[in-house]
């Protein structure tokens, strides 16, 4: 650092203590940040002056409102979680600087299975017992809000200016009426029905269960079957192909024609089969069938597999499989099949990529009752959702001969064994798998579906996609993303069999299980709820829930017990926090609907964004934002997801307040941590680990440093008093001033467009170039040895104030406590208390120079071009200090050397020699062009027509300024000091 090579380390010899002539740095801003004790100090300076809330009310500009995404209630903070709030904090920040009223509500998603399941695990089995739904609901709603305060203390500790002691809870009674709003207007549009859809089901609990509450014991095996579905009729072109290969379509549908062959691990799942999926893409061969060795001859002539599997089944069927005909997937949609067991036809049609060749026959038995892809293929060919299981697993009449058997007992043999009395029944063994288990009884689950909730997103896809298109989305790909996505779901099922939610307010006829969901009830029940929260469902029965008009029939209506999907509830903040909804209120008169901005990760297209996409355009046709920011995700240095066993997690918590041991994990500090986020192009995933924090705690000590060199040589400076007018500063200053005024520009662009790695680029450049290596480096003479009132000092000084106070509010989004630890430092007085009541840093039309610029270029290139040769010198031993050298410069032919003699001659037309002033710029102590070639020459180089030699400088060192000059020993009082110096103290 440019003050580390100063003349002020070393004490003069002589018998007056030349040192303390010198004009040193003075100021209580500190080299080390001591963030730990330093950052909580600023924090409790802003929250004294009640900063965020009067800029965010107060501020003369426009309200901006970048709405707060909920992360989940549960866990410690980790490094995604800072990406994420430090961006937004960014952003706010630099809206508050620019005297915006960015309000900025935090929020958090409190309900879920997550949530309810650390309830559950921290009880013992006797507790879990006794267990109500309404003490469950209890001690969850502590938990989270437990959770809530431990991650709100770490946003706060980071320096994110919020909302904090009024955050929005999805819990919140206010916010879960505004959501019984949301659902309520999409009944009332027709958007929500009641339908089938296949969940994770225990028989043996009988209870639908989340993927969380399943569990995958080792050695599980089922039944594996294979078997024929006879073909009883071809679509024409197919029928025309077989018969060109010699199987006319007759015979093909003929009883022992041809037959699809299918695999499952269910068996008891068959008597639900409605279709047979294929995949469009791959090939299939229709093949002549025979029996090998001993085995028995199917009951069919020819079968249908997947080409890529022929030879493999062929092993594992005992048959050979001789094909006829091969044909893509799409060819087999429309062929009908005749089930094995029951008297039905059912088509073959085409499924999704799901279908591969890793496993059975390439065509899948499909039974839209009992799983997920098959339930989705069976909604594209409008097949019925036939589900003939009852709660306990036990067959239905729908099942046919197999009602009464249970799937976790004898359906399996039983279907197995009506198949084999078929012939039908190609093979059969048992079959290890990953197969989920109930995680409570530890018995096996099935997919079965159950009547669900829906949101019929068929009904506004169109607005939905409308919407889409009228939002800004940064990086554009995002749009792409979410169109995708939206154009392509399927409807979104809403309800959970959950007791940790929002209740989905809705009555069943205790007989007819007739529905009751309607103006009155909605309203009434949403009216409930504002006022005593959703545990009111559970607190009261009918009678207490039902609307006056249906009290008289209290008794014949049942209470649902679903609740809403979390996605719903975070999806509705729009409603309950920006109050986009008719009878709600905004949380803060600030907040307004749409939002300016959404920003989230990009995993949040199927999320967050869409949901609450869904519920806006549902309800009001609109999208809740105008824009949408999204960033990546967080991986170590090597681009590895962060996980405990890999050893690779950065702890944002022991970044900012050290580890245990402090040698090894330091405390950072908050800053550090924003100024990474910064650093990061966050469009794609951003790495960070050690290295990179040790890089940018090097940056960081750069950019403070800096600071602490511009406020300390302020110390006596009086802006009032001392301050040179732009117009009469010499042209080095007016020169920085001009990069100053570059940099604010750069900077603005870059905040405004998001892209803050940019400026963490151009503030590295401005402290490490503009400043240290060049305008500092030149100004350490004009600062330390010129009389404390001199023109040359103070009209640096002039530079230094205006520069540090823009520096501040340039890193102040950022850089947050840095720029108000500078801004408490300033040893002048400015109307401000806090950098942030100054507002975006501007720069008046008199600082921008560009014409200073390629001048200054040309005399950078001839000082790095001295400095080379000097560290030559120096590194052989011929010199010390810069100023034991003088040199000597020539100038010849060709475009550098003559632009550089053009700048030697602009720098030469100077008003103010006494700065501007090559030898002084060049820190040495005296400058000759041309003359007589230097003797002795120590070092000497040319490059593109320009000649420089080094020599030793002529005369002594004075003691004082370390200047060698010639006019040293004149004066009795101070013999060892040089005439300007000698000036300097009389
Ligand atoms: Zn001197």
């Amino acid at each position: 650092m440019t003050a580390s090579s100063a003349p002020d380390t070393t004490a003069a010899a002589g018998q007056i203590s030349y040192k303390d002539t010198l004009n040193l740095l003075q100021t209580p801003f500190s080299m080390r940040a001591n963030a730990k004790q330093r950052e909580p100090e600023i924090q409790a300076f802003w929250a004294e002056q009640r900063l965020y809330e009067r800029l965010s009310q107060q501020n003369p500009g426009e309200s901006f409102t970048l709405h707060d995404g909920p992360p989940y209630a549960n866990g410690a903070l980790h490094v995604g979680h800072a990406l994420n709030k430090i961006l937004k904090d960014i952003i706010n920040k630099t809206a508050l600087l620019q005297g915006k009223r960015a309000r900025f509500v935090p929020g958090w998603d409190c309900h879920g299975l997550p949530i309810e399941l650390k309830v559950l695990q921290g009880l013992s089995s006797a507790e879990r017992g006794e267990l109500t739904p309404l003490s469950l609901r209890q001690k969850a709603h502590a938990y989270a809000l437990e959770q809530v305060e431990g991650q709100k203390a770490g946003f706060r500790r980071w320096g994110i200016w919020a909302d904090w002691d009024q955050p929005y809870l999805t819990l919140q009674k206010s916010y879960e009426a505004a959501q019984i709003g949301v659902f309520g207007a999409m009944v009332l549009a027709g958007h929500i029905y009641r339908g089938l859809k296949p969940v994770h089901w225990s028989p043996s609990s009988r209870t639908a269960l989340a993927e969380a509450e399943l569990e995958y014991p080792d050695g599980h095996t089922s039944p594996s079957v294979y078997a024929a579905f006879p073909v009883v009729e071809l679509p024409e072109a197919l029928a025309s192909a077989l018969a060109g290969a010699g199987l006319p379509p007759e015979r093909a549908t003929a009883e022992g024609g041809l037959a699809v062959a299918i695999w499952t691990t269910t068996p008891w799942t068959l008597p639900a089969n409605l279709a047979v999926s294929v995949n469009g893409r791959l090939d299939y061969a229709i093949c002549a069938v025979a029996a090998r060795g001993e085995a028995p001859a199917p009951a069919v002539s020819h079968l249908v597999v997947a080409a890529e599997l022929r030879e493999s089944l062929e092993t594992s069927l005992g048959l050979t499989l001789t094909p006829l005909l091969s044909v893509k997937g799409t060819a087999l949609e429309g062929s009908l099949y005749r089930h094995p067991l029951l008297e039905r036809t059912s088509p073959v049609v085409l499924g999704g990529d799901y279908i591969t060749t890793e496993a059975g026959t390439g065509l899948v038995h499909t039974a839209p009752g009992h799983g997920v892809d098959d339930f989705n293929t069976g909604r594209k060919y409008n097949l019925p959702v036939l589900c003939p299981v009852d709660e306990a697993g036990t067959l239905t009449a729908e099942a046919g001969p197999f009602a009464g058997t249970n799937v976790l007992k004898d359906a399996n043999p039983a279907v197995l064994a009506a198949l084999e009395a078929t012939g039908l029944l190609l093979r059969q063994e048992r079959y290890e798998h990953r197969y989920p288990y109930d995680w409570r009884t530890k018995k096996p689950t099935i997919f079965r579906a159950t009547e669900q909730w829906f949101a019929s997103v068929e009904g506004f896809r169109q607005a939905a996609l409308e919407a889409i298109a009228a939002v800004e989305w940064l990086p554009a790909s995002g749009r792409n993303r979410i169109e995708a996505m939206v154009s392509e779901r399927g409807d979104w099922c809403i309800s959970r069999q959950r007791t940790w939610g929002v209740p989905i307010p809705v009555f069943y006829h205790r007989e007819t299980g007739e529905v009751l969901l309607n103006q009155v009830t909605l309203s009434h029940i949403q009216a409930l709820i504002a006022e005593h929260g959703g545990d009111v469902w559970w607190q009261r029965d009918e009678a207490g829930l039902l609307p006056e008009a249906y009290a008289a029939e209290a008794s014949q209506w049942r209470k649902g017990t679903d609740t809403m999907d979390v996605w719903f509830d975070s999806g509705s903040s729009w409603a309950g926090v920006l109050g986009g909804i008719a009878g709600s209120e905004s949380r803060a008169p600030e907040l307004h609907y749409p939002a300016d901005l959404y920003l989230e990760g990009s995993d949040q297209h199927r999320g967050w964004f869409q949901s609450s996409l869904l519920t806006s355009v549902a309800v009001n046709g609109q999208a809740p934002y105008r824009r949408v920011l999204t960033h990546g995700f967080t991986l170590d240095e090597k681009g590895r997801k962060m996980s405990k066993s890999l050893g690779n997690v950065v702890d944002p918590a022991v970044l900012v307040e050290g580890g245990k041991n402090e040698k090894q994990d330091p405390a950072y500090g908050a800053d550090v941590l924003r100024l990474w986020v910064s650093s990061v192009d966050y469009s794609a995933d951003v790495p960070l680990g050690p290295g990179i924090v040790k890089q940018l705690a090097d940056v960081y000590r750069k950019v403070r440093n800096t600071a602490r060199y511009l406020l300390g040589n302020l110390h006596d400076f009086v802006p009032e008093r001392d301050a040179v007018a732009v117009a009469e500063l010499p042209l080095l200053d007016r020169w920085m001033l001009q990069r100053t005024a570059a940099l604010i520009d750069a900077v603005s662009g870059d905040f405004e467009r998001f892209e803050f790695y940019r400026f963490f680029q151009a503030l590295q450049n401005f402290c490490v170039v503009d400043l240290s290596n060049v305008y500092l480096d030149i100004a350490k003479d004009r600062l330390y040895v010129s009389g404390a009132d001199d023109f040359r000092r103070r009209s640096c000084q002039t530079v230094l104030s205006l520069v540090v106070e823009r520096l501040a509010g340039l890193i102040a989004p950022v850089l947050c406590h840095m720029a108000e630890d500078i801004w408490q430092n300033l040893p002048y007085a400015v109307p401000e208390r806090s950098v942030f009541e100054r507002g975006w840093p501007t720069a008046p039309a008199s600082w921008r120079q560009p014409e200073l610029e390629p001048p200054m270029e040309r005399i950078a290139a001839l000082r790095a071009l001295v400095n080379r040769q000097l560290e030559n010198c120096r590194s052989g031993g011929q010199l010390g200090a810069s100023l034991e050298a003088q040199v000597q410069l020539e100038l010849g032919e060709g475009d550098a050397a003559r632009a550089t003699a053009d700048a030697l001659d602009w720098l030469a037309a100077t008003a103010h020699p006494q700065v501007d002033n090559l030898a002084d710029w060049l820190l040495v102590s005296a400058l000759q062009q041309g003359g007589p070639v230097l003797e002795p020459v120590l070092a000497e180089a040319s490059e593109a027509g320009i000649t420089v030699r080094i020599a030793k400088a002529q005369g002594e060192k004075c003691e004082r300024c370390w200047h060698y000059a010639t006019d040293i020993g004149q004066h009795a009082a101070h013999p060892s000091l040089c005439g300007r110096c000698v000036q300097v103290l009389t």
